[in-house]
């Protein structure tokens, strides 16, 4: 098995490199390296710069804006992303909807919304979670009855991300209540501008507003929305499901937050030596190191498999890269932690907005904190963590 990147392989992360270092407005960077929040703007911004290179959607199929990279070199690609460090382009439009629309949808549903999710002139989100159905998904209660060329939809979604910018919703709804739990579910594409959809905040631990409920009452779609068939949608599902674990690993953002706290750990603190000069914290980014090391190696391993893989299902693989990528991500928020010590006491969190306006202490210490809690997400959503190890218990070693 080789694990190196052949000569060709090297001159395209160059290219990316370079594209990232002269195309990323000054601005965006600044903020993804100090880890304050990014708006709207700064993300719509991005993804148009991506999408006029051609590269906003390089998975997609060629007809549809796609590159034709193959699996390495999408590594490559989302790595330097992640690395410079750049916005992911919004994965509701790129990721989820737009590959299970360009897989299923009609041809005037690939016309009409292809292009707009690709230059991010729809914002898109994902209305699969409910209350009462999110690792059991198949339990969803919202329902679409059908009434002439209408679904009357009825219901409730919860812990929509960033519903609040989102003119359209790709739902999961009930269409067949008598069938099977998977077998009566459909894929429906929902506007948030239709009478009856009603968005409420959730904040969450972080004092941020990422997360929503959304209420639908009596809401018409026209039965064009739907995506394939009826009582289909639990197979789109799980093709989109698919293609929102792979690269969930995010190495190149857990080196480029190692980077960051190595730099703050090397900054004098009041009354004190450097962090990094103490041995016993020293040896901690040492064993992250270590770690992250062991799983990019896990994450070419899979990579190098995959060059000779025949079929397109995801590799079960992936349950092992979501797991440790998500623990170390949350180990390095928490020596993030670590550096920015009194700073994070309560009455700081305590601000009106914790991401932005550090009421004490140094500029850089305002978002540390908020991004500690922040960061507590990425070991629930994507399937969690839990149910990641189910998948490997059964998957990977037979149980
Ligand atoms: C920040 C954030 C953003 C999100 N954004 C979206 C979004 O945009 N759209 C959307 O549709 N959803 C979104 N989600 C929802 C996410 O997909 C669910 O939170 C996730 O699937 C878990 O479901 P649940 O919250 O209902 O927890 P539950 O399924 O109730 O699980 C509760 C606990 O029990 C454990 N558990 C459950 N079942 C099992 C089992 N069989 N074996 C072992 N342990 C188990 C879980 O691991 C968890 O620890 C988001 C979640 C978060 C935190």
């Amino acid at each position: 098995m080789d694990l190196r990147f052949t000569p060709e392989e090297i001159a395209f992360r160059d290219e990316v490199r370079a594209f990232c270092r002269d195309a990323l407005p000054a601005a965006i960077r600044e903020k993804m390296i100090a880890l304050r929040k990014l708006d709207k703007d700064d993300i719509v911004t991005w993804q148009r710069i991506l999408n006029a290179k051609g590269w906003a959607v390089p998975h997609w199929p060629l007809e549809w804006g796609g590159t034709g990279w193959d699996g390495v070199k999408l590594y490559i690609f989302r790595e330097e992303m992640q690395l410079a460090p750049a916005p992911e382009a919004l994965p509701f439009n790129v990721s989820m909807v737009g590959p299970v629309i360009a897989a299923f949808g009609s041809e005037a549903q690939k016309r009409r919304f292809l292009p707009r999710m690709a230059n991010l002139d729809d914002w898109w989100c994902q209305g699969f979670s409910e209350p009462d159905a999110g690792s059991d998904l198949a339990s969803l209660k919202t329902t679409a009855r059908r009434e002439g060329d209408h679904y009357i939809v009825n219901g409730q979604k919860t812990w929509t991300t960033l519903a609040q910018y989102a003119d359209w919703i790709f739902c999961l709804v009930r269409t067949n209540p008598a069938a099977k739990k998977q077998e009566g579910i459909s894929f429906l594409l929902i506007d948030m501008k239709s009478p009856g959809v009603t968005v409420r905040p959730i904040v969450t631990i972080d004092g941020g507003r990422e997360v929503n409920e959304v209420f639908f009452d009596d809401v018409r779609v026209p039965v064009e929305n739907l995506v394939g068939d009826e009582n289909k949608g639990w197979d789109y599902a799980k093709f989109l499901l698919g293609n929102e674990r792979s690269g969930i690993a995010r190495i190149g953002i857990s080196k480029a937050r190692l980077r960051r706290l190595k730099q703050l750990a090397a900054v004098e603190r009041a009354g004190g030596r450097p962090l990094l000069e103490d041995p016993r914290f020293a040896a901690k980014i040492a064993a992250v190191e270590v770690e992250l090391k062991a799983l990019e190696m896990t994450q070419l391993r899979v990579l190098s498999a995959d060059r000779h893989r025949k079929d397109n299902r995801p590799d079960p693989a992936s349950s092992i890269l979501k797991i440790k990528g998500s623990e170390l991500q949350q180990t390095i928020s928490e020596l993030l932690l670590e550096v920015v010590g009194p700073y994070a006491l309560p009455d700081q969190m305590a601000q009106e907005d914790r991401w932005n306006e550090p009421p004490v202490g140094p500029d850089w210490a305002g978002p540390l904190a908020p991004h500690y809690f922040n960061w507590r997400k990425v070991s629930i959503y994507g399937g969690s963590n839990e149910i990641q190890k189910n998948i490997i218990a059964k998957a990977i070693m037979g149980l």
